[in-house]
Parts: structure tokens; sequence; C-alpha cells
């Protein structure tokens, strides 16, 4: 598996030292508490190798997107989990930096957290602003990036203080590098790449990444229509991502002589509405009629993706193939979600709902990688560097 070429949190010298770790705690909340505690798990391996090893901890993460430190925002609920799940004593700071936090920040004992207030609270995060990254270093000896879910944007947390301290990357960053590297880094042939969703703006990219890379490349969910209207054919009332119909005009003809075999579906499931009630009909074809929208992919793309699945070397997945969360819909999305679990290949899935969908069909277990970071997995995919990985020193 391709390596990460950074330095490593296992081989940092951090007893009795304080170490500023950037975490993705980036938790849904529901009622003041913590919806789906996930991502507070996945950074539990290196927050427990610090405390081993006798560091104190002072931990950073941004929550949800606040515009005006509303106090929903605090991140009063994660230190709650933290403190279940870890048994430590876990302080919240009444702020990200200041003179309170420093003192909090230098009274610490081995073994100790200190949780920061939501990053985004300081309007200097997403600014990457020298100067709050100066404060955030002035906190700690050492900087550890374990929040590989913001990677991908160089904010005042996961890049600017990275490079004012000696750095390097935590347990879970580096697995999600190694993971996805796998993917494109020499991977295990055949190749299929499985893209689906809503969100096609952010994902088209990894198919031109892939045209001349991949054996294959399985197109569904909301994504098709964007191809299919490039392709001057009806789609109905489908959701179809107008930005990116363009670039999927551009990329039809350009598939023809790639090596990889571009699928999309021959046959569809189409509702009346986005609704679980809604009138359903099973359209054997693929030029949707007005008054009907495509909400999952056909049983036969779903039986023949699921074939090339299963004969994969390696599989990426992104992207529900239908509108899963609603049962009359939720077909092909299975039929994909149980073939990436059982294939002998090495599977990987990245994205927000897939990784909800396979959580559904209880299949989490059973896929090699299931990554914490949507757009940094698709970025990581593009072929692009991550600004919170590259900012750390080298190994
Ligand atoms: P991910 O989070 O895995 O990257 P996206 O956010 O891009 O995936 O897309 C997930 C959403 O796409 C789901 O809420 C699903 O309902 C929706 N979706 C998938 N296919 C369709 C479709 N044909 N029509 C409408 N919505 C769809
Ligand atoms: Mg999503």
């Amino acid at each position: 598996m391709a390596g990460l070429d950074k330095a490593g949190v296992r081989d940092a010298d951090v007893a009795g030292k304080r170490v500023l770790v950037r975490a993705d705690l980036n938790v849904p909340l529901d009622g003041g508490a913590v919806a789906d505690d996930t991502r507070i798990r996945a950074a539990l391996p290196t927050i427990e190798l610090l405390r081993e090893r006798e560091a104190s901890i002072v931990l950073v993460s941004h929550l949800g997107r606040p515009k005006d430190r509303e106090p929903e925002l605090s991140m009063a609920p994660v230190a709650e989990r933290l403190r279940e799940l870890t048994g430590a004593e876990v302080k919240l700071a009444p702020a990200v930096v200041g003179d309170e936090v420093a003192a909090l920040a230098e009274g610490l004992e081995p073994g100790e957290i200190l949780l920061l207030e939501n990053s985004r609270y300081e309007p200097g995060e997403k600014k990457n602003d020298p100067e709050l990254a100066r404060a955030l270093a002035g906190l700690a000896d050492l900087y550890v990036n374990d929040a590989f879910g913001a990677a991908h944007r160089a904010h005042a947390t996961t890049e600017g203080v990275a490079h004012l301290l000696p750095s390097c990357a935590g347990l879970l960053l580096a697995r999600e590098v190694e993971a996805l590297s796998a993917v494109h880094d020499d991977p295990k042939r055949p190749l299929v790449i499985v893209l689906g969703g809503a969100k096609v703006t952010d994902k088209i990219g990894v198919i031109e990444r892939f045209l001349d890379s991949a054996e294959e490349i399985l197109i569904g969910g909301a994504m098709c229509f964007s191809f299919f209207r490039a392709e001057g054919r009806d789609t109905g009332e489908s959701l179809v991502d107008e930005a990116s119909v363009e670039a999927a005009k551009e990329l039809l003809p350009r598939a023809g002589d790639a090596r990889a075999m571009m699928h999309l579906p021959e046959d569809l499931v189409l509702g009346r509405e986005f609704s679980a009630d809604t009138e359903r009909m099973e359209l054997n074809g693929i030029d949707v009629p007005e008054g009907w929208m495509g909400l999952d992919i056909g049983s036969n793309t779903a039986a023949k993706y699921a074939k090339r699945i299963a004969g994969a070397g390696t599989v990426f997945w992104n992207g529900p193939m239908g509108a899963f969360e609603l049962e009359p819909f939720a077909a092909g999305t299975r039929a994909v979600a149980e073939a990436v679990a059982s294939t002998d290949g090495f599977s990987v899935v990245g994205g927000g709902d897939s990784a909800a969908a396979i959580a559904q069909f209880g299949l989490a277990d059973e896929v090699d990688w299931l990554s914490t970071g949507g757009g940094a997995s698709l970025e990581l995919m593009e072929g692009k560097e991550l600004p919170g990985v590259e900012a750390l020193a080298d190994a």
C-alpha cells in the first residue's frame, strides 16, 4: 500500500509535551446532543496514543457553519461525549484563543484534554489568518493533524498553524491517505470507479482523472441525468445539476477513446415526486417521460454494475445510485453496496451519504475502508494536493 511521506505521530517524541491536535469533530447535533459520534470515535486512536505517552492534549475542531458564535454550535456536547468515551478529564475552553485559554492550556496535566471552542467562532479560521495561527501555536509544543475531513481546506487550524510548530500526521489522517492513495497509485486491477449522488460538479473531476487509468467507470444517481441531458435525451422532472451538463458534454466524446469503459444506466426506476408514497414505475430505457423523475437505477443496470464490482481488483464508490433514503428507490444502491461489501477486491467508500447508505444496509464492517472525509476524499481522488497534508513536516 502506498505510504504517506509525512512525519507520523507514532514516531513523535511527545512525553510530557503539550500537543495541539486538529481533529474532525464536526458531528451532527440533535437537540443539543451528539446525534452520531462516528467522527469522535474515529479521532480516538490518536488521542489515546498521546494520552498513553503522557502528553497533554489541546484539541480543536470546527462544528457546523457558525456565523456569529451561536451557542447552539458550541463544542459542549462534543466535550461531554468525549468524556464518556475516553474517561479522561476533558475541559472545555471558553473560546478558541486568548489569555484564559492559554492559562488553561498551561495548567494541563499529562493525559488531560482541553477542547477549544468551535474554531469557526474565529473569523480568522477560514481566512487562514496568520495571527490566529500564531495564537494557536502558542498553546502547544507540537501540532498533530488528524482531521482528514477538513484537510482539503487551508484554514488556520488545518494549514496555517502547521508551519509554526513541529508537525506530524495523526493515525486517522495517515490511514485515510494510505487507503485512498492505494486506489490510484498502482491499484490491483481491474480498477472500478462507481459514482452517483447529487453533488455532481464535485465529482466530474474524478471521472476525468480515471478515464485513462481505470478499467470501468459506473455512473448512477442523479449524476447520470447530467450525461443524459448532455446527450439531448428527455430527463422529465429528474434532478439535473445544470452546472455540470457542459462538463458532461465535453467528457462524453473523450470517453469513447479512453482506457476506461464508462457505463451509464440502461434502465431506471421512476417516481412522480421525491417521496416514498409516490407512484412508482420501472422504465426499460432511459428517456424519462414528462411528469416523472428518475429516482433509482433499474434492476438490469444494478445487476450489471454488481457484476463488474464483484470482479474488481480495487473498487472506489462515491455517491448513492438513487434516492436510497426512500425504500421504494433503495434497491439500486443496496445492490451496489452489497457488491462493494462482498467483492474480493480492495474496497474504498467515500462520501457522507454513501457511508450512511452502507450503514443503513448493515454493511459498514464489510468494506476495507470507509472514508470519514467526503470532499477531502474526492479531491485526493482527483489528484489534488490537500493543503492540510502538504503543510505537515516530511517524514
Ligand atoms: P455523497 O454524500 O455520498 O457524496 P451526494 O451528497 O452527492 O453523495 O448525494 C447523495 C444524495 O443524492 C442522496 O440524498 C440521494 O437521495 C440523492 N440522489 C441520488 N440519486 C438521486 C436521484 N436520481 N434523484 C434525486 N436525488 C438523488
Ligand atoms: Mg452528501
